[in-house]
């Protein structure tokens, strides 16, 4: 395991990515009803921007930098004010740090929600476990988070959200990324799932929403943001969330939030998103 998310953390995948958690959440508490979040590749819990893994990189400052920095008009800054709030209240302990995926969730949860996190390195589970140490409202878990889907799914609650967030380091991601989602829509139907994946290989992401679009799950949307173009060399070019189960706002919202995202975060001409039903509403599948 070599991947370690504290040299990206806070780059433009990561806000996406954020961003999106946050407006999910944010939609589960209209109803009074307890929720359970499931964060299957959870990270550390949050990373310090100036430690040297961060400031080698520098990545925060062409994503989280430039979104605080900028003026955001309504609604797109209505939309982004749970995120951009958690973030300062990260912010709040210390003035570098930046919130991974849990700890946006915990900052979002309401007293009868829950949060499972798992994380399989060593070192960021031992950080995790530490951060959330005493919360009742907060189960750590070391272990491979594919094999959560099986183990910790469904939850008792019957509401809320799976966030499967894998680092893309070994291949074979997208495909654990279809097979893992199937599983868990068998097992809880209900369940909102949200799957980030890396835009580097088309062809690679092309096969996967295929997949996804033949994997007879009923309601599927895509949501991708480009930074770039992408040249011959694969480089990070973009990234995507695929949301099982959207909330029904999903779409709207983020057909607003991912154009700003797109004049923020892209880095030349060529930035772009997209918001497609790979199954469901706009494909009458
Ligand atoms: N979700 C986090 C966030 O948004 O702050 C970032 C997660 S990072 C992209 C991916 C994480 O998955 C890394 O911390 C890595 O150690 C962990 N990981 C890799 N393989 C795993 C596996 N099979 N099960 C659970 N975690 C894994």
């Amino acid at each position: 395991m070599n991947y370690r998310h504290s040299f990206h953390a806070g780059n433009f995948a990561d806000v996406m990515k954020h961003v999106t958690l946050a407006r999910i959440l944010e939609y589960l508490k209209r109803k009074d009803k307890a929720f359970r979040v499931i964060d299957t590749h959870a990270g550390a819990g949050i990373y310090d921007l100036s430690a040297e893994q961060s400031a080698r990189t520098g990545e925060w400052e062409a994503g989280i930098a430039r979104l605080e920095n900028a003026s955001l008009p309504d609604p797109v800054a209505a939309l982004l004010a749970p995120y951009l709030e958690a973030v300062g209240a990260a912010r709040n302990l210390g003035k570098t740090l930046y919130p991974g995926s849990p700890w946006i969730t915990r900052h979002l949860l309401r007293r009868t929600d829950r949060l499972t996190a798992i994380e399989l390195h060593p070192q960021d589970f031992e950080q995790l476990k530490q951060l959330f140490a005493g919360d009742v409202q907060v189960r750590t878990i070391h272990l491979d988070g594919w094999l959560s889907l099986g183990a910790h799914v469904p939850p008792k609650e019957k509401r809320g959200l799976i966030l499967v967030d894998p680092p893309f380091e070994l291949p074979g991601e997208f495909d654990r990324l279809v097979d893992g989602a199937i599983k868990a829509h068998r097992r809880w139907p209900g369940g909102v799932q949200a799957l980030w994946y890396a835009i580097k290989d088309r062809k690679a992401v092309a096969a996967y929403r295929d997949a996804l679009r033949e994997s007879g799950i009923p309601k599927i949307l895509d949501l991708s943001l480009m930074i770039r173009e992408g040249g011959a060399v694969p480089t990070l070019d973009g990234c995507g969330m695929t949301i099982i189960n959207p909330p029904f706002v999903l779409e709207e919202e983020m057909r607003l939030i991912l154009p700003a995202l797109a004049r923020l975060l892209g880095e030349q001409k060529g930035a772009s998103w997209d918001a497609v039903w790979l199954a469901g509403p706009e494909t009458g599948a």
